[in-house]
């Protein structure tokens, strides 16, 4: 099991971490025990040397110890999982998922990815679906990060890259309003930004029902009800058009759409928001000012609007105040989103989205199926249209969808309305999965398959930024260990995907990539001009990166020219400085309107309940539950609530606490603080068993976006009486 570090270089490796969208630069040296010590990377600009707990722990689950060395096959005597060689794993898998297929038709069978995947790996998933299995029935738990901010960026700019700008011009603006995020818990180098950016004269200003740690170094902190952002947008926008703070030339020059979104906002009076959001109108009235007097301004959202049921909606109001301010596509200002994932930029680019194609395409666009067929060598009519989105999907598990190939996630865990998601994966023909650790969800499986992690692979992520970046491998992973793309190239050849899958299917990422790059050529997300050489020496690239057009055909022949600098395309850091990348190049202002949530509270669910993370565990916690330093910071799951509440309930400090929704009931400690509204109650969603805050949430789907509404349910808490 132990793995050997013969032929491996000795001294640094510079790559990335493998946990939030920040991907943190950080250096791996070898170390005893055959693992990597962490150390800092200064030169990487976009954390500048500093790293939060999980970065530095993560070498902790390369141990053979904690994560998984064989594959593991259900006995069909005992029903355990149990040790099995990869030939026989595999044999099995394409048996599972090849049974389906022709029992029941190639879209009963179902392909979950994650935003954790490399962008070598999601390319390789989304063309394994189509290609190989034929199925339209792939979609991946990125889907639950970021979709909203990327559906209302497409709505409005025609084009989502989460920030269309870099995070070193944060703190050369004016003014950022931080809207449902908390980076001190989530991405806490990026705090540095906001730092600055007061250090500067510069103004943060933070929506969040909490008072979190970003929230304390806030100038201005407003904590409305949740799910009512949208409707605090609404009031600032009113106020903003009411005060003659709109740039009525920007307006003109550079969007549509402005006359109806004033009606709209115009509806919305400050003292009726106030109502919705319990955000005194004097605090509004400050919050425009503050936006509007400095020359330039931000607006940055996070999953707090965009995990609703009309998160789409929400983000767009958002951005409807950007554009009226004329704070979009301008030097140091815009709108942007903080993607969460490791790889949730790349991953929802290059094809595991239910709806895409490589290169940010369109499933449903005849030309670009044309392109994308053109590099996988396929009848272009051969390609499956759009699947269902990632809720739905797992919705379906069990009925429509009868086998499941799961890569990089663990939606037992993380997916809404988990207990049914768990027995929804517990109804299925047959569910094959490959991770790092046994989680949750692979626990489930009849095949487990043991992948690769950062450190022992080389590959591609795209940060927060829009940055395409070079992780590179350190050490080799132990004996027993195969990664993701050598699964796919296996499966291709044992399923058949035409002539030569093993062509199809390279298994060195690098070989990958070179076939990413043709297939992204021209589409919105282009990484043509992008290569691992130029990674290597640039720190990363910033997509859209095209190639350089090729050199007029000779009469004759000559050797083919080598393209000069001055010809290399240097990356897009910055976006919309131009034109918007709609078709009249203007940003499109969307009318909206105040909902109410999916779920309100009433006599037998009194209190709302939202969810968000610790900042000593990632997501699932799969891989970060297996680190004893960042368990013994963050041991277990606990209800935060105001003493107000606590005081109705009985309840105090460390009591075990029941919280119950429609869709069931979650136990962990309280945890009293007057950092919450009295009326909500905050719960983390890293655990399983008994503590499970996605026990609870709510799977209302957003219209657009597909996103579930995460961030806010109505629940009744209980003491629990032993
Ligand atoms: Fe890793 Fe994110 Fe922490 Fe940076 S902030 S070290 S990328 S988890």
């Amino acid at each position: 099991m132990r793995r050997t570090l013969d032929g491996m270089q000795s001294t640094v490796t510079p790559t990335h971490c493998p946990y939030c969208a920040l991907q943190c630069g950080m250096n791996l040296t070898p170390a005893p025990g055959g693992t990597v010590r962490v150390s800092e990377r200064a030169d990487f600009p976009v954390n500048r040397g500093a790293l939060c707990g999980k970065g530095r722990t993560a070498p902790a689950v390369l141990d053979p110890g904690v994560r998984l060395t064989s594959p593991l096959v259900r006995s069909p005597e005992t029903g355990a999982l149990v040790p099995a060689g990869w030939d026989g794993a595999l044999d099995r898998i394409a048996e599972g998922l090849g049974r389906t297929r022709t029992g029941y038709g190639a879209d009963a069978v179902g392909v979950f990815g994650g935003g954790g995947l490399t962008n070598e790996k999601a390319y390789a998933l989304g063309k394994f679906a189509r290609v190989v299995l034929g199925t339209s029935q792939i979609d991946y738990n990125g889907r639950f990060c970021m979709s909203s901010a990327a559906a209302a960026g497409i709505r409005a700019f025609g084009l989502d890259r989460g920030l269309p700008f870099p995070l070193e011009d944060i703190p050369r603006t004016g003014c950022v309003i931080l809207v449902g995020s908390n980076p001190a818990e989530t991405m806490p180098p990026a705090l540095r930004y906001f730092a600055e950016l007061k250090e500067n004269g510069g103004t943060l200003i933070v929506v969040d029902p909490r008072r979190t740690k970003t929230a304390e170094q806030a100038d201005l902190h407003l904590a409305p009800r949740p799910g009512t952002d949208l409707a605090l947008a609404l009031g600032l926008l009113h106020l903003v058009v009411a005060e003659g703070r709109t740039d009525e030339a920007y307006i003109r020059e550079r969007t549509t759409g402005w006359e109806e979104t004033r009606a709209a906002a115009m509806a919305h009076w400050p003292e009726y928001v106030e109502r919705i959001t319990g955000v005194p109108v004097p605090l509004l009235r400050e919050t425009a000012r503050l936006f509007c007097e400095p020359e330039a301004a931000m607006v940055l959202t996070a999953r707090g609007p965009e995990q609703q049921a009309k998160g789409t909606d929400t983000v767009g109001a958002w951005i409807n105040l950007c554009l009226a301010t004329g704070r979009a596509g301008r030097p140091l200002s815009g709108y942007g989103c903080l993607t969460g994932q490791g790889n949730g930029q790349g991953g929802r680019e290059h094809g595991q989205k239910a709806d895409q194609l490589p290169g940010y395409r369109k499933l449903t666009d005849p030309a670009a199926r044309r392109h994308v067929a053109g590099v996988w060598g396929v009848d272009p009519d051969a390609l499956p249209g759009p699947g269902r989105s990632a809720y739905e999907l797992l919705d379906a598990l069990g009925t429509d969808i009868r086998s499941l190939l799961l890569m990089g996630s663990n939606p037992v865990v993380s997916a809404p309305r988990a207990a049914h998601v768990e027995e929804r994966i517990r109804s299925l023909d047959f569910l094959a999965v490959c991770d790092v650790v046994l989680s949750e969800t692979a626990a489930l499986a009849d095949v487990v398959l043991p992948v690769t992690q950062w450190a022992e692979e080389t590959g591609t992520t795209t940060n927060l930024e829009g940055r395409v970046l070079l992780r590179r491998r350190a050490l080799p992973a132990p004996e027993g260990v195969r990664s993701d793309l050598e699964v796919l190239h296996e499966l291709a050849a044992r399923l058949g995907g035409g002539p030569s899958p093993e062509k199809r299917f390279p298994t060195d990422p690098e070989e990958v990539f070179e076939e990413l790059r043709r297939a992204s050529a021209g589409g919105p997300a282009d990484y043509s001009g992008i290569s691992y050489r130029r990674l290597a020496e640039e720190n990363g690239v910033f997509w859209p990166c095209p190639a350089p057009e090729p050199e007029p055909t000779p009469v004759a022949p000559a050797p083919a020219p080598v393209a000069a600098d001055s010809a290399v395309h240097p990356g897009t850091p910055r976006l919309f400085l131009d034109r918007f990348a709609t078709e009249d190049g203007r940003a499109r202002f969307a009318p909206v309107a105040h909902r109410a949530n999916a779920e309100e509270p009433d006599d037998d669910y009194p209190v709302l309940l939202t969810t968000g993370r610790v900042v000593a565990q990632y997501q699932s916690g799969a891989q970060t539950r297996r680190v004893d330093e960042l368990n013994a910071a963050a041991p277990g799951p606990f209800v935060e609530l105001h003493p107000r509440l606590a005081e109705r309930l009985g309840a105090a400090e460390g009591d075990p606490l029941a919280v119950v929704s429609r869709r069931g009931r979650a136990v962990a400690p309280a945890r009293i603080t007057t950092a919450i509204r009295p009326d909500t109650v905050f719960m983390p969603f890293h655990w399983a068993g008994e503590g499970r805050a996605n026990t609870l949430t709510h799977p209302a789907l957003d219209p657009t976006s597909r996103m579930p509404e995460f961030k806010v349910c109505a629940v009744r808490v209980e003491t629990v009486r032993s």
